[in-house]
């Protein structure tokens, strides 16, 4: 447990300490740690065998990109003194800037760089584009005083290239910066109470399944081999990461094929597509890539197959989802989606002895399970599916979940708001009793969800990538220490071929 004082928060300035001080409502040793290198130097030296656990420094700052605002909050990544090579790096200043956020504040993480003298254009420039995003004349030497405790440093903006420090509109952006000082202090309260050591159990397996490593080479080709745009019908893989990625390099995702010029190259996404869009694209003259995961082609054909010998087919999986509209449309007229037991019980088919059931590739094995064993209970006749529809990826990595959620205070599951395969991670976390969260990156991390854990479980879902777990790492472990160790419930070496037209 974290008592009042066990965090330290050095304030240069007399109104910044003031600031921090009101802001954090009597947690923290707020001390004023003075103006400048020198006087920082001596505050360090004051500050040895001080007993604190965390420490902070909060103060105003100088923003150095276009789009920033007084009142800004830029908590730092990496600090360093300007010339020098060496720097400091912060790593839960991105759990800290989505703390802020949520508190309503505009907050950045990013590099900041500690001057010695004012900034003029040039300089900002420079410094802008070597990746800072704030400068100040204190943190560098102040954050000795650390000494590997856990550590952050936020700077509120009181000039930004817009409004410069000796402007007529300095005065008010001084004040809107020590405003926001005054506002951050809840969440460093939170910050410092969310700090400790850790062991941070990973599931094993977790992120990218073949279908999705196959989806994004896919795309990763066709831009390539074509140049950008290249057109993608609907989000490749569910995940917001890899979206943006492909964004960045030319992939424009799009709702319907109507968004998609003449004569253009489109790709169908991993959840697959109905006859009726491939028949559109077929009509337009577009030139169609399929990124259809052969796990859900596999389901189109069943469908296709029990459709075509008369059976009644029922659907289990969720109203709304890609996957599910692809595979409804491969025989609409006989197929109903189920996706409840009391949907089984609505069930009113014409011929009761001819039913038959599929599934999304990535529902809850038990979920799904009990509404399959419904439809036997009703139709005792009904045919499954040849092999289990829910794919090997999905139940790997809920065996993998259920695995560290039995060991674990918390679980984190990586992934995107709409992907069923993550959310189902969360659900079978949170059934074996363990508090669970999706977060796309760490920055979504609530600070109180951490507070009073020592072991936190964290997965990713089978569409996020593998990068965003070991960001998750690296800013807990600016939290304390981290042990990392890993529970393995089974291994992957499944890999599929390329579409045809991109094999040559
Ligand atoms: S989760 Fe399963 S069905 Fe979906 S893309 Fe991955 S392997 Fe294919």
């Amino acid at each position: 447990m974290t008592e009042p004082n066990d965090l330290l928060v050095c304030s240069p300035l007399r109104l910044e300490a003031r600031a921090m001080r009101r802001g954090l409502s009597g947690r923290g040793d707020v001390r004023r740690s003075g103006y400048g290198a020198a006087r920082s130097a001596e505050a360090v030296q004051e500050l040895r065998g001080a007993a604190f656990k965390m420490m902070a420094v909060g103060g105003v700052g100088g923003g150095l990109a276009e789009d920033q605002q007084p009142g800004d909050i830029v908590v730092g990544t990496q600090v360093s003194r300007l010339g020098s090579a060496d720097s400091v790096t912060l790593g839960s200043a991105p759990l800290l800037a989505g703390e802020l956020r949520r508190a309503g504040l505009r907050a950045t993480a990013g590099k900041i760089v500690t001057v010695d003298h004012l900034v003029r254009r040039g300089q900002r420039e420079q410094l802008l584009a070597a990746g800072a995003l704030a400068v100040d004349m204190e943190s560098a030497p102040l954050l000795e005083a650390a000494a590997g405790r856990p550590a952050v440093v936020l700077r509120a903006l009181s000039d930004t290239p817009d409004r410069p420090l000796f402007s007529p509109r300095a005065v008010p952006g001084g004040i809107a910066a020590l405003r926001s000082l005054r506002l951050a202090g809840p969440a460093l309260a939170r910050w410092a109470d969310a700090c400790g050591p850790r062991q941070v159990l990973l599931a094993g397996p977790r992120s990218f399944c073949a279908g999705v490593e196959r989806a994004i080479e896919i795309v990763e080709r066709v831009l390539d081999r074509h140049g950008p745009p290249v057109y993608v019908r609907k989000q490749i893989v569910h995940n917001k990461v890899v979206v943006t990625d492909l964004e960045g390099r030319g992939a424009i995702f799009v709702d319907e094929l109507d968004e998609v010029p003449d004569g253009a190259i489109v790709v169908f996404s991993a959840h697959g597509v109905s006859p009726e869009v491939r028949e559109q694209a077929s009509a337009r003259g577009l030139e169609a890539i399929d990124a259809t995961c052969p796990l859900v082609s596999k389901v189109h054909a069943e469908a296709r197959r029990f459709a075509a010998e008369g059976y009644q087919v029922a659907f289990i999986g969720h109203a709304g989802h890609e996957e599910v509209e692809g595979t409804l449309g491969e025989a609409p007229r006989a197929m109903t989606l189920v996706e409840t037991v009391d949907d089984v019980a609505k069930l009113e088919p014409q011929d009761p002895g001819k039913i038959a059931y599929l599934m999304q590739t990535t529902l809850s094995a038990d979920e799904a399970s009990g509404i399959a064993g419904a439809l036997l209970d009703r139709f005792p006749a009904a045919r499954g599916p040849g092999s289990d529809d829910i794919c090997y990826a999905t139940t790997n990595r809920q065996l993998a979940v259920r695995a560290i959620a039995a060991e674990s205070d918390v679980v984190l599951v990586a992934g995107s708001a709409n992907s069923s395969n993550s959310k189902r991670l969360v659900e079978t976390a949170q059934r074996a009793g363990t508090p669970a969260y999706l977060i796309d990156g760490a920055e979504d991390i609530q600070l109180d969800w951490l507070a009073g854990t020592s072991v936190v479980g964290l997965t990713a879902g089978a569409s996020a990538p593998p990068a965003v777990v070991g960001q998750i790492i690296d800013a807990l472990s600016g939290l304390g220490s981290v042990e990392v160790s890993e529970r393995v419930v089974a291994t992957e070496s499944i890999r599929f071929g390329l579409p045809k037209e991109l094999k040559q």
